[in-house]
């Protein structure tokens, strides 16, 4: 069998990307906070632009041209994400404004409809709070119980205390993909595979790992997934909840309102089919458009190559940034993606974030939204570069140099 080695020309791939154009402070900008949000290719911009100038009109709702246009392009577009994810159907993609939104849904819908007092929810402590703060909500409201599983110190999840928590009480597992202050990669599929021995739905956290990696619904068996558009080269304020039909079939809408409704009197309303019946008021045309344009984009690349170049660029960057006297990172899991936390010995991660921005360096200083990882490792906040394809050997020297003179101004 011959196997080639896919290849990224990088340099037509920057091309794509306007946004990495910028000068910062009179420098080059080195992004390198791509677990905040991703640039956007030309072709996103584009979509976005042309349905704004040439195609706005609002969806499923007019029967002339432009509308039809528009709805059009919003449901294929939905179609697009159907066939990333390997979705049955693309009535189980919901769009809503982002991945906060997408497990809100689910804790409000499923949760406030399903579990009651006494019920067990399993998190882990490396997810970030928007998958934690909304079932905290849920267990104050109906008496459930969050059941949190740890991390060791190389930040993998420990599996014997998974096994521990999960049982008969367990009633939904909600965890995160790929954790975006540590990298870590969760063992996702063993994990779902042991909730299945109690019947449990599981919501998987795959901010980050949708542009990963591929993932496909169908062969994880996960009953839900969230993601946001704009990690994924896409629009801000776009994400994607997927649901499995029959749990969607059962759970109730959580917003009333134009588009969600089968019919309305004062007496009664009945409620749309999925996806619409949690889709109420006019969605984000122009995001989902955009996203859809975004999904093409990733394909075109391809996830082999894609992985196969960030995982170069993780070794050299966790390689020189280990070289940095001092320097000590946060998350060393076996199975981890391009996110490289740290913290410098006597100096604040504030300080770092600021003065590297001064040398056109952009990474994120904090605790990334998720204070118990921070805690575990008994530090306020990290430094996090988080990278992505469009992103260089030749950035991560400009960071290990830009680190170099925090180190000179704190001296
Ligand atoms: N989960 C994870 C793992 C994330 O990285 C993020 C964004 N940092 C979120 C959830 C929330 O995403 P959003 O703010 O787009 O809703």
């Amino acid at each position: 069998m011959i196997t080639t080695t896919p290849m990224l020309d990088i340099k037509k791939i920057r091309k794509d990307f306007p946004n990495l154009d910028v000068t910062v402070h009179g420098k080059p900008l080195v992004y390198l906070d791509n677990a905040a949000t991703t640039f956007k290719p030309q072709c996103v911009v584009d979509a976005v632009e042309q349905h704004y100038s040439q195609g706005a009109s609002n969806v499923h709702r007019g029967v002339h041209y432009l509308s039809e246009k528009a709805t059009e392009d919003f449901e294929g577009a939905r179609r697009k994400v159907q066939n990333f994810i390997h979705a049955k159907h693309p009535s189980e993609i919901i769009f809503t404004r982002g991945t906060t939104e997408s497990i809100n849904l689910v804790v409000q819908s499923y949760g406030r409809a399903f579990l009651k007092e006494g019920d067990e929810i399993i998190i882990t402590e490396m997810e970030h709070h928007s998958n934690i703060v909304p079932w905290q909500m849920l267990c104050e409201e109906k008496g459930c119980a969050l059941k949190v599983v740890p991390f060791n110190e190389d930040a993998e999840l420990i599996w014997e205390e998974f096994e521990k928590v999960l049982g008969p009480k367990t009633k939904f597992v909600s965890v995160v993909h790929i954790s975006n202050s540590l990298g870590t990669i969760n063992p996702i599929a063993k994990i779902i595979k042991a909730a299945r021995q109690y019947d449990v739905p599981v919501l998987v956290d795959a901010a980050q790992s949708i542009s990963h990696a591929p993932i496909d619904v169908q062969a994880l068996d996960c009953d839900f997934l969230a993601f946001s558009g704009h990690k994924l080269f896409g629009p801000t304020g776009i994400g994607v909840l997927y649901g499995k039909t029959d749990l969607l079939e059962k759970m109730p809408p959580v917003q009333g309102g134009g588009d969600m409704i089968a019919s309305v009197t004062f007496e009664k309303t009945t409620y749309n089919v999925l996806p619409y019946k949690f889709e109420a008021g006019t969605p984000h045309v122009a995001g989902v458009i955009g996203l859809g344009a975004a999904v093409d984009y990733v394909k075109s690349i391809g996830f082999d190559a894609i992985g196969e170049y960030k995982k170069d660029l993780l070794d050299y960057g966790t390689q020189v940034l280990q070289a940095v006297p001092g320097l000590r990172l946060i998350g060393t899991a076996k199975e981890k993606t391009s996110v490289l936390s740290f913290v410098l010995e006597g100096i604040h991660p504030h300080d770092i974030g600021t003065i590297v921005s001064d040398e056109g360096v952009a990474i994120r200083t904090g605790h990334h939204c998720t204070q118990p990882v921070m805690k575990h490792f008994k530090v306020p906040a990290t430094s996090r570069a988080s990278l992505t394809f469009y992103n260089t050997k030749e950035e991560l020297d400009a960071l290990v140099k830009a680190i170099e003179k925090v180190k000179d101004v704190f001296k």
